[in-house]
């Protein structure tokens, strides 16, 4: 392969035409959609119309004329598109985190009126640490306990302790993605629920939560759905399961009736109740125009077209860098099956410097400690040139040794 192949194969690609949605910074290829996704052209000119004409000019009046209550539900079922999800079973609200904690303590509720028996979350060891956290916590307070295995031995883990499966289904740090419906088969067969995280999946990879059988699922707005920094989150869980117990932050938003201003909570329907406090209407504005740019590939093919390209892009990434750079060593799966949208390389002592040097020529990816470069793949963004010129970046990086440079092992607040 040259790099003529890959302009090739940007000429005829049938997604070429996406890019043109984005606001990408002039000389940069940028690896790291996979935390904080690039700006869509529509989102400040529609971000603007919310502050001037529906704030500006509405002012209260817009909870009613602009469509601003029903914001968390409109989006939602944009994003139960990507994710396998029916209309009306998902919501767009608070962060990731929190709405881990929802999920999760509703699911453990289920657990203590179906099995009281079963004390035991299981979660994996490399699982993103503010899920561990707010299980650890949540079991704490619950009176379960957290369990952590590796990902090879999810399935023989799995007993008649088990509460609940938490697992993310594409790995943060190698990209190493789960078969959620073949784990969900197992926990279900052991007796136990699952809750999904899909932070690194929504918009990057297809998800068929209703295939799968899931009971939980929650998601990132600001990653590969393109939402902005700090971006409301999405919520899902089964029909079968949303209208059982009430969530732990039962706030008015969730309210069957919230401008009855009763004094009990009596829970909305479905999903809704998973819905907590006033609607951050700016961040919802900006979250819905990144979700469209996804939808975007719909007529296109969809999430299956956009995996499609992202494994093209990733598998020449990856050999190009393995054929070049044999001092770093590939951390993701090499089964493409089992890879997200992202690729990341080891190396024991200078991944964070190369990262700063490669951020330094225009190639953004990021350090994830201890020693993982990782580089994430938006397809709806990314050519297939992109791919092969950042592998020269690293090439060069490495042949030059840039990384000695002092100004790049400086460690920042933020990798
Ligand atoms: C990015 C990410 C989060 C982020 O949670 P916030 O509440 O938005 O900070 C959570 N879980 C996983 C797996 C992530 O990758």
């Amino acid at each position: 392969m040259t790099r003529n192949d890959a302009l090739a194969l940007d000429a005829t690609d049938p997604l070429a035409a996406l890019r043109d949605q984005f606001a990408l910074p002039e000389g940069v290829i940028y690896l790291d959609g996979n935390s904080l996704g690039v700006l869509p052209r529509a989102t400040p000119g529609r971000v603007q119309q919310v502050v001037q004409h529906e704030w500006g000019q509405g002012l209260i009046r817009s909870w009613n004329t602009a469509g601003w209550m029903a914001l968390p539900q409109r989006i939602g079922d944009k994003i139960a598109r990507l994710v396998g999800a029916g209309a009306g079973e998902l919501v767009v609200a608070d962060s990731t985190s929190v709405n881990l904690f929802k999920v999760l303590s509703a699911a453990l509720t289920i657990t203590r009126a179906d099995a009281p028996q079963r004390k035991l979350i299981l979660s994996e060891r490399s699982n993103f640490p503010t899920d561990l956290y707010i299980a650890e916590a949540l079991a704490k307070e619950r009176g379960f306990e957290l369990v952590l295995a590796e990902a090879e031995d999810l399935h023989a883990r799995l007993d008649e302790r088990t509460a609940v499966l938490m697992l993310t289904h594409v790995n943060y740090r190698s990209g190493r993605m789960h078969d959620m419906a073949a784990l969900t088969q197992a926990a279900h067969r052991a007796g136990a629920l699952t809750v999904w995280d899909l932070a690194h999946s929504a918009g990057a990879v297809p998800v068929d939560l209703q295939g799968a059988g899931a009971d939980f699922a929650i998601g990132c707005g600001y990653k590969y759905l393109n939402g902005g920094p700090g971006a409301p989150a999405f919520v899902w869980a089964h029909p079968r399961h949303a209208e059982r117990f009430w969530q732990p932050l039962a706030g008015w938003m969730g309210h069957a009736a919230p401008f009855e201003f009763t004094p009990g909570y009596r829970p909305a329907a479905g999903i809704s109740r998973y819905l907590c406090g006033t609607p951050a209407v700016l961040s919802l504005a900006a979250l819905e125009c990144g979700v469209d740019t996804v939808l975007a590939a719909e007529p296109l093919g969809g999430m299956a077209a956009l995996r499609a390209k992202s494994l093209a892009l990733t598998r020449l990434f990856a050999e190009r860098v393995q054929a070049t750079c044999p001092a770093l060593a590939l951390a993701s799966p090499a089964d493409e099956a089992r890879r997200g949208s992202q690729v990341c390389f080891a190396h024991p002592e200078i991944a964070y410097a190369a990262m700063q040097a490669l951020i330094a020529r225009g190639v953004i990816g990021d350090f994830r400690a201890p020693d993982i470069l990782r580089f994430g793949f938006t397809p709806l963004y990314l050519r297939h040139v992109d791919a092969w010129d950042a592998a020269e970046q690293v090439r060069e990086v490495l042949e030059r040794e840039e990384w000695r440079r002092p100004e790049f092992n400086q460690r920042l607040a933020v990798t």
